[in-house]
């Protein structure tokens, strides 16, 4: 079921209030939802001492969201500086932070091992002698290549530009532990929106194999392993929800038969970010105009960049038409943008009921990978943030986009270089 029937309820009876009090588009985010969700989560790997989520901040970086998810405790999982910075504006310090870069710059390292610090997960084994100060604690992201066949969406690992080797994954900790680590961690992201929970349960059971053979190659143990995010959510009505007790059982099983083995085990983490907030954000729009050709198209106050998964990933988001959601679906539209590409589409040959200019249009599952994948090609800008909040009150979170914003960076002091002939 995409976004909870308890999100449409609290939603739905005040879309029209409030498409009047701050005019479309927006996403809006469920507070109650994320918060229900951390709270599963926390509760289904009760039984993993320090089991941890690192919120994948790249998902949904709202300072007002992160700020929950340090609330119920979780850490952050960043990859670029502004991150590191939203993260520790919401009071993220060291090891609440999980710095998983890739590709990564000087000034990159030196934010993520200044001003408190973080765990640094590295990409690459080339990294170890460019990290200055090298940090007591070390994680290394590892990629298993052809020994895991990549779920349905990330792809073959062995076309992933992440991650060290499995016949470098050995040597990365030895040159680490000759750098001064002293502290091990390892982690891995294999798969993306992943519904089948057994292929989670592998993860934890690979990445586990990996700190054995380490372990017993360099006669280390390891703090904690990091499964990554890859949870998936199901965007489409038929699809079914991952299992997340299922899949929380079959993982403790097998971080506790690591440890009746080794007399210890290593912390859990992961990194969700879509699993997290995704079901719990909607996109309202409404519709503007309708045109009827070789196709019936609905055009709509919001477009690509507003939400760019439909466009890019061919990505299926539910759509409903509020104060419709009973009648017959007996239209066929293509529910589309302003953007001069024909990709900007959100919906291709939707059934859906008849929608007139002036309906407002909730667009499913946004809270992840939403807004904060929006971009303004052809100067379209990207749309306000909402909080519908526990006790009922919406709240901005972001405001929209101004022409201001877009044209600032057409404002600058004059810089002219003529380069010498020779
Ligand atoms: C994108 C990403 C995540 C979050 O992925 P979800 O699909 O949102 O769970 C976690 N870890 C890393 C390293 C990522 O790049």
């Amino acid at each position: 079921m995409p976004i909870s029937t308890d999100f449409k309820s609290r939603l739905y009876p005040i879309a029209t209030q409030l498409v009047e009090h701050y005019g479309t588009p927006f996403h809006i985010y469920d507070e109650i939802g994320i918060r229900q969700t951390g709270e599963e989560l926390k509760q289904a790997f009760s039984e993993l001492d320090g089991f941890r989520e690192y919120y994948a901040v790249k998902a949904l970086p709202n300072p007002r969201i992160l700020g929950m998810m340090a609330e119920m405790g979780f850490g952050f999982d960043c990859s670029s500086i502004a991150e590191l910075i939203l993260s520790r504006q919401v009071g993220a310090r060291g090891e609440d932070i999980m710095f998983t870069s890739n590709n990564t710059n000087q000034k990159e390292f030196e934010t993520a091992l200044g001003e408190g610090g973080c765990i640094l997960n590295l990409d690459d084994i080339s990294l170890i002698d460019k990290v200055k100060n090298f940090p007591e604690l070390v994680c290394f992201r590892y990629n298993p290549g052809p020994k895991r066949t990549g779920n349905v969406i990330i792809g073959n690992p062995v076309e992933a530009k992440y991650g060290v080797s499995h016949e470098q994954v050995v040597d990365a900790y030895r040159q680490a532990q000759k750098r001064g680590a002293r502290r091990f961690g390892l982690h891995t992201m294999v798969a993306s929106n992943e519904l089948d929970y057994t292929y989670m349960v592998e993860t934890a059971r690979m990445v586990l194999d990996i700190v054995e053979m380490v372990s017993n190659e360099l006669n280390i143990e390891f703090e904690f392993v990091n499964i990554g995010g890859g949870f998936g959510i199901p965007y489409h009505p038929d699809q079914k929800a991952l299992d997340l007790e299922a899949m929380s059982a079959k993982i403790v099983d097998v971080f506790s038969a690591f440890k009746a083995k080794h007399g210890y085990a290593p912390k859990m983490y992961m990194e969700s970010g879509r699993y997290m907030t995704g079901p719990h954000g909607c996109l309202l729009t409404t519709a503007i105009n309708h045109k009827n050709i070789y196709r019936k198209y609905i055009g709509v106050d919001a477009c690509m960049s507003s939400l760019m998964r439909p466009g890019m990933y061919d990505a299926y988001h539910h759509i409903d038409v509020i104060g419709k959601e009973d009648r017959a679906a007996d239209q066929v539209y293509d529910i589309v943008g302003s953007l001069c590409e024909n990709n900007d589409k959100f919906a291709v040959q939707r059934p859906l009921p008849k929608i007139a200019e002036g309906d407002i249009l909730a667009i499913h599952d946004t809270g992840a990978h939403g807004h904060a994948m929006g971009f303004q090609y052809n100067a379209r800008l990207r749309p306000q943030e909402l909080l519908l909040r526990a006790d009922g009150t919406v709240e901005l979170i972001r405001r929209a986009e101004m022409l201001e914003d877009y044209l600032a960076t057409l404002s600058f002091s004059d810089n002219r270089f003529k380069p010498q002939r020779g």
